[in-house]
C-alpha cells in the first residue's frame, strides 16, 4: 500500500497544472497516474521518425486573453509568437476563416460584397463578433441572405461531420467559437496573446512535473491502481462517467481518428491549417512545420476525421448532456476528499488555457 498526501489521475494540463500547485504551492507529496504511456493528455506533442515535431492527438496552438494564465505557464516555458491562419475551401477558393470581410470579398463579386460590408458595419459595427446563428436572425433580409450563405458553406457541413449533428442542434457557443469578423483579421484566434511553446508541450510538462515532491506513473490506470494507494485527497481528471462506472448511462463524447503523414517534400499547403467544411470525410488538414516554426527538408501533415467511437475528446454540449452531467455532479458534490478537474471530468468543452484556469481553482492555491 502506497501512502500519498496527494494522488492526481491524468498528466494533461488539468493534472499537471494541479500537481503542480500542490508540490510547490503546498509542499505536499504528490503522485500523479497517467494511462497513457506519455505526459500532456491530449496536447503531448512528440518527434515522428524523421524528427519532425507532431502532435499526436490534432494541432494544438495556445492562445489565451488571462495574463494569469500566460503568467503561470511561462515558469515552465519561453514561447515563440504564432498566430495561426486557417483556409477553408469553399466553391473551389481557399479563404480565409473566420469568416470575415476578406471572405466576403473573396467570394461574392465586388459591388455586392461592398454593399453587404456596409450592411455588416452599419448593422453590428466595425470589429464587432457575430455568431453565425445570430447573423441567420438578422432584421435585414440581405444580411440573412449572407447569412444562410455562410452557414451553408462554413457551417453546416463542417459541423455535420464533426459533430454528426446540425449547428442549431449543439449549444450556440460551438459555432460561435468561429464567429464572423466584421474586419479584416484573418487570424483563426483574436486573442491578445498567441503563441507556442518553443520547445514544445511535452518539454513544458516535464518542467511542470519536475518537483522532488511529484512522482510520475505513465502506463497506469487509475481503475487497476486504486486499492493500492492510499491518498489523503484525490484530483481525478477523466471522464466523470467513468468515475462512477457508468451508473447513470454514458455522458456522449465525440471522437476523432488522427491520419498522420510525413511528406518528403517542405511545404504541403498555404496555411498551417485548411478546412474542408463541404467535401470529404475529413473536416481538416493541419500541417505542423506552421506551427512550431521547425525547418526540415520533409514535412508532416495530419487529416483529423470525427468519428463516434474512440477516445473521448469532445464533449458535447446539448441539454440533455447537461443534464445527465449534473447527475454525475451531484454524486461527486456527496465525495469528501476527491475533487473532479478538467475537460472530461467537468464535461466542458475547455481550450488549454480555461484547463489551467479551472485547475489553479479547483486545486485552491493561487498561482
Ligand atoms: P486531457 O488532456 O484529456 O487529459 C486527461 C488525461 O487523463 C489523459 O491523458 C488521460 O489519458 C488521463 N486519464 C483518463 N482516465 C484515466 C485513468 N483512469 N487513469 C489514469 N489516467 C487517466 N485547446 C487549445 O487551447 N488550443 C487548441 O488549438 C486546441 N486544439 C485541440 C484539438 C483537438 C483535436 C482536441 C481534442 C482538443 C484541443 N484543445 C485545444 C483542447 C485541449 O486539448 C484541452 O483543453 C486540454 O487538453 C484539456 O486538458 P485536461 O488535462 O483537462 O484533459
Ligand atoms: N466550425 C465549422 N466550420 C469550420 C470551422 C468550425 O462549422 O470551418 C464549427 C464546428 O461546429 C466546430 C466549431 O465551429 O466544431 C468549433 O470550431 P473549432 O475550430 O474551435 O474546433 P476545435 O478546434 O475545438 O475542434
Amino acid at each position: 500500500m502506497i501512502k500519498i498526501d496527494c494522488l492526481v489521475v491524468g498528466a494533461g494540463f488539468s493534472g499537471a497544472t494541479i500537481a503542480e500547485r500542490m508540490a510547490a504551492g503546498l509542499n505536499l507529496k504528490v503522485l500523479v497516474l497517467e494511462k497513457r504511456d506519455h505526459i500532456g493528455g491530449n496536447a503531448a506533442d512528440r518527434l515522428n521518425d524523421s524528427g519532425i515535431l507532431i502532435h499526436p492527438y490534432g494541432p494544438h496552438i495556445f492562445h489565451t486573453n488571462s495574463l494569469r494564465i500566460r503568467e503561470y505557464l511561462s515558469r515552465f516555458t519561453r514561447w515563440r509568437p504564432y498566430e495561426h491562419k486557417v483556409l477553408a475551401q469553399i466553391d473551389g477558393k481557399l479563404v480565409p476563416l473566420p469568416f470575415n470581410l476578406n471572405t466576403l470579398h473573396a467570394l461574392f463579386p465586388a459591388a455586392e460584397a461592398h454593399r453587404l460590408e456596409q450592411q455588416l458595419i452599419n448593422q453590428y459595427g466595425e470589429n464587432a463578433r457575430v455568431p453565425i446563428l445570430k447573423l441567420r436572425e438578422s432584421d435585414s433580409e440581405n444580411l440573412r441572405e449572407l447569412a444562410d450563405y455562410v452557414y451553408r458553406k462554413v457551417f453546416l457541413g463542417y459541423t455535420t461531420k464533426q459533430w454528426g449533428l446540425r449547428p442549431e442542434e449543439l449549444s450556440s457557443s460551438v459555432t460561435a467559437r468561429v464567429p464572423v469578423l466584421i474586419n479584416r483579421d484573418d487570424r483563426y484566434f483574436q486573442d491578445t496573446f498567441q503563441a507556442m511553446p518553443s520547445a514544445g508541450y511535452t518539454a513544458l510538462f516535464r518542467r511542470m512535473l519536475d518537483h522532488p515532491n511529484i512522482t510520475v506513473r505513465t502506463g497506469e490506470d487509475f481503475f487497476l491502481s486504486r486499492n493500492q494507494i492510499r491518498a489523503r485527497r484525490i484530483f481525478y481528471t477523466g471522464p466523470i462517467d467513468a468515475y462512477y462506472d457508468y451508473r447513470f448511462g454514458r455522458l456522449p463524447f465525440r471522437s476523432l481518428h488522427f491520419k498522420h503523414e510525413n511528406i518528403s517534400q517542405e511545404r504541403f499547403q498555404p496555411a498551417g491549417t485548411v478546412n474542408f467544411p463541404n467535401d470529404h470525410d475529413y473536416t481538416r488538414c493541419t500541417e505542423f512545420k506552421y506551427l512550431s516554426g521547425q525547418r526540415h527538408p520533409d514535412t508532416a501533415i495530419v487529416w483529423e476525421y470525427p468519428a463516434a467511437e474512440g477516445e473521448p475528446y469532445y464533449p458535447v454540449p446539448r441539454p440533455e448532456n447537461e443534464s445527465l452531467y449534473k447527475r454525475y455532479r451531484q454524486l461527486a458534490a456527496n465525495e469528501n476528499n476527491i475533487t473532479f478537474i478538467g475537460r472530461l471530468a467537468n464535461y466542458r468543452y475547455y481550450n488549454m488555457d480555461q484547463a489551467v484556469a479551472s485547475a489553479l481553482s479547483g486545486c485552491g492555491v493561487a498561482a
